[in-house]
């Protein structure tokens, strides 16, 4: 059976944004029935037939595969926020002071910090407060904390470092969401790594189960990007199990 003008039309508009709804409205059905019209025209084989059809032949044109898409989802998924950002602790200013008295980074900052002590002894008339410089010279602020230490205990000070982001590894570039500046400072975006697991499970038949219990093609699966990691694994690990497939991962992923 051939489709109608307005089938045709519905599927030329959901192959615009895969939402059945909306591409209902935009062919002409009405707004108060598009939701169920739209729903029940992607169970009818005929229409199926034809959005199959246009897929492949726009993957075709396009020569983008699905491996490619799954490829990139798992790709963001698997990506180390850290290669991004990350949190450190670095040398305090006594980890390598002589005696573990406050170390300058130069004779330079020192004197920057003598002058303004000199000048308001001037002004108060009491005797300066001059700052010591018994530590001695040469602070790093890129060492690494010493153990040592008995003003940090080793710990140091906590250092929040943001890569260059032009310069990211290929990887993380794809994580990489956008920078946004904000009274606060910077606001660094990533890409929601709940999201693309979700994304790689669901292209893979993962979520076959709930899906086949919706009686349609929606998507009603549970929102995964709310779990914690380990739910999500053990998710995924249920998952598995059902369908009857071994997990294979690294030791400590
Ligand atoms: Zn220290």
């Amino acid at each position: 059976m051939a489709l109608t003008a307005k089938q045709k039309k519905f599927v030329a508009e959901y192959l615009v944004d895969l939402n059945a709804t909306q591409a209902a409205i935009r062919a002409g059905y009405s707004k108060k029935t598009a939701r169920s019209v739209g729903q029940e025209n992607l169970t009818k084989p005929d229409i199926q037939r034809e959005l199959q059809a246009a897929m492949s032949e726009r993957a075709r044109r396009t020569e983008i595969t699905a491996d490619m898409v799954l490829q990139r989802w798992w790709a963001i998924a698997t990506a180390d926020p850290n290669e991004i950002m990350h949190l450190r602790r670095l040398a305090c200013r006594h980890c390598y002071g002589i005696g573990h008295a406050y170390q300058w980074r130069d004779a330079a900052e020192y004197e920057d910090a003598v002058r303004p002590a000199e000048r308001e002894a001037e002004l108060s008339d009491k005797p300066p407060d001059i700052p010591s410089c018994e530590g001695g010279f040469g602070f790093n602020r890129l060492s690494a904390p010493n153990p040592r230490c008995p003003i940090c205990s080793g710990e140091g000070r906590l250092d929040l470092h943001l890569e260059d982001t032009r310069q990211l590894p290929p990887q993380a570039r794809m994580l990489y969401a956008g920078v946004k500046q904000t009274q606060a400072g910077v606001e660094v975006k990533l890409q929601d790594q709940g999201k693309a697991l979700e994304n790689v499970a669901r292209h893979l038949g993962m979520f076959r189960d709930r899906v086949e219990l919706s009686g349609g093609l929606d998507n009603t699966s549970q929102d995964v990007g709310n779990l914690s990691p380990e739910q999500r694994r053990a998710r995924i690990d249920e998952l598995n199990r059902r369908r009857g497939i071994g997990t294979d991962r690294a030791p400590g992923s």
